[in-house]
């Protein structure tokens, strides 16, 4: 809609974030009831159980975005977005710190919110523990920048490895492909990776086919830790056969320009070190806590022992404060920090505040009638039956559950076309993988999508994948 000026009457909710949990909010928000401000210096969302995807030109990145702008066209009410980094929140004068750090700025490009109500979805950054090396040298994959520079970069060691007199030991270099980290986005990429290889690249480059090499590194004693003990299985041996190298009791220690050192913990309690020479190195060690977060749980006493991210209450709300919620790979609040998990925050908090909303029109109605008794006597009775019917809707709105998740299962792509599945359907869990289980996750994902134009757009980068292969080209 046109530009509007803030209505005066109504608070003023600010979301910062534009990923899982701030858009499904955004998604059910009757946004007619506050002045919505959107924060996040990513103006679109992002589809991220589909990225590893994108690492191989399997998908082109651009099919698993949304822009924000389109999705706050179709709210009822007006939504203002700031494509900005919140900096800095100010839990006492109620204001949030805001940067533009995009590459083109104006005259103006700090400047203050000030919000009524916050909700806090800014995700979570990649872990390093402090490893050195691991900024300089490696790529992470959370971002579609991150998809991208991985896609170059695979080209890259290929064409270099493919260069007249190259020697042996450089061309094993080259294509050697290391994934440090064996939760799901290194399974996944890991799976992606070795598909390209063996769907594409084999059949283009010939000449260095049987150089290529995927390994894949975790610190504990097995992959997919939050998967059951037979998918586990299932994966390691699927990647056996897919000749993709897991190293598990392996810990990363350091990281240079060509080669990358650890640890191995011997069944006989020994360590032995390591070092691998590498072309490409992704790091997915899972999550840490963003430096705006930190510095808002620094300002909570009631955060101080909190250590991956805000604690919240049962209703979301930031442990220490009224007027913050929180949502989220950057909220603790008992959960994993999936998808799955951000989007049904999200999704409660929406109600909560619809509800919220709701329960202030009701009570300021309940006012001005209980107002109007003393002024109309002869009208007393219809009045009091409406004061009635609206403290019945009142009651029945404030009975507000406190948030619950429900666990639909968890799915992950191995490669060579095949998927595990941990999903509990009718109280019962059912574990499954295999190619039946990747049907059936490509379009559980394809469902998930977040529009009809994301959803056509994956399918044909499958067809023109599967029809002409994945587009190599280097841009
Ligand atoms: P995000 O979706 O990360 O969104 C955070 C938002 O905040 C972004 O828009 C970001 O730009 C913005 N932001 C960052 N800093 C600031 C700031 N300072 N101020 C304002 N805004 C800021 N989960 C599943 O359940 N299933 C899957 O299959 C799955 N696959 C995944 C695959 C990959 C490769 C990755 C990386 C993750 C996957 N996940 C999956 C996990 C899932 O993506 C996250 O749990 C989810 O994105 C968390 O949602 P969120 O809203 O908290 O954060
Ligand atoms: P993760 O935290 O799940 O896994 C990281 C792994 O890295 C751990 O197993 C850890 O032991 C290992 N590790 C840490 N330091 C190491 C070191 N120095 N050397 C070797 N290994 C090391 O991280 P993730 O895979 O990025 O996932 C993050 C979140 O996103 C999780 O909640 C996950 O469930 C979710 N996710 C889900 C899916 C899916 O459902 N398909 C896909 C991707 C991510």
């Amino acid at each position: 809609g046109p530009q509007v000026e803030p209505d005066p009457s109504k608070k003023t909710l600010v979301v910062l974030g534009t990923g899982w949990g701030s858009v499904s909010l955004l998604k059910k928000l009757d946004t007619e009831h506050y002045n919505v401000i959107v924060i996040s210096p990513r103006n679109y969302f992002l589809f991220t159980p589909l990225l590893p995807s994108c690492t191989t030109g399997l998908i082109e990145h651009r099919s698993i975005m949304e822009p924000i702008r389109t999705i706050l066209r179709h709210t009822k009410a007006n939504v203002k977005f700031y494509e900005a980094e919140a900096s800095s929140v100010d839990p006492e004068r109620k204001v949030v710190r805001v940067l533009d750090t995009s590459e083109i700025r104006g005259d103006v490009i700090e400047t203050e919110i000030p919000y009524d109500m916050l909700v806090v979805g800014v995700g979570a950054e990649n872990a390093t523990f402090g490893i050195p090396g691991v900024r300089e040298h490696t790529c992470f994959l959370k971002e579609i920048g991150d998809a991208q520079r991985i896609r170059k970069k695979i080209m890259d060691c290929v064409e270099t490895a493919a260069f007249k007199g190259q020697s042996q030991e450089e061309i094993d270099r080259l294509l050697h492909m290391v994934v440090v980290g064996g939760g799901p986005t290194g399974v996944e990429f890991a799976g992606e990776l070795q598909d390209f290889f063996e769907e594409d690249i084999k059949k283009l480059i010939p000449d260095i086919a049987d150089r290529f090499r995927v390994t894949l590194i975790e610190a504990l004693p097995n992959v997919l830790p939050s998967f059951s003990k037979q998918l586990i299985e299932y994966t390691e041996s699927t990647f056996k056969e897919e000749k993709i190298d897991i190293m598990t009791k392996t810990m990363v220690k350091k990281v240079t320009e060509k080669t990358v050192e650890a640890e191995i913990n011997k069944p006989d309690g020994t360590r032995e070190k390591i070092t691998l020479p590498y072309g490409l190195l992704v790091w997915a060690t899972g999550n840490a806590v963003r430096p705006v977060v930190k510095d808002l749980m620094d300002r909570i006493p009631a955060q101080k022992d909190s250590r991956r991210g805000l604690a919240v209450n049962e209703y979301l709300v930031v442990q220490g404060t009224r007027d913050i919620w929180a949502v989220g790979d950057c909220a603790v609040a008992g959960y994993a920090p999936t998808a799955q998990v951000a989007a049904q925050e999200g999704n409660f908090l929406a109600g909560l505040f619809n509800n919220m909303a709701r329960t202030e029109v009701l009570e300021q109605r309940v006012r001005e009638l209980s107002g109007s008794l003393n002024l109309e006597p002869g009208n007393a009775a219809d009045i009091s039956k409406e004061i009635e019917e609206h403290e019945r809707q009142l009651r029945r709105i404030k009975d507000i559950k406190p948030f619950h998740y429900s666990h639909q299962g968890s799915l992950a792509y191995i490669g060579s076309e095949k998927a595990v599945a941990d999903v509990s359907w009718f109280n019962g869990n059912f574990a499954s993988g295999g190619s039946l289980t990747f049907l059936f996750w490509r379009s559980a994902y394809l469902s998930m999508c977040f529009s009809t134009r994301n959803r056509l757009l994956v399918i044909n980068d499958w067809v023109k994948s599967k029809l002409f292969g994945r587009d190599v080209s280097r841009e």
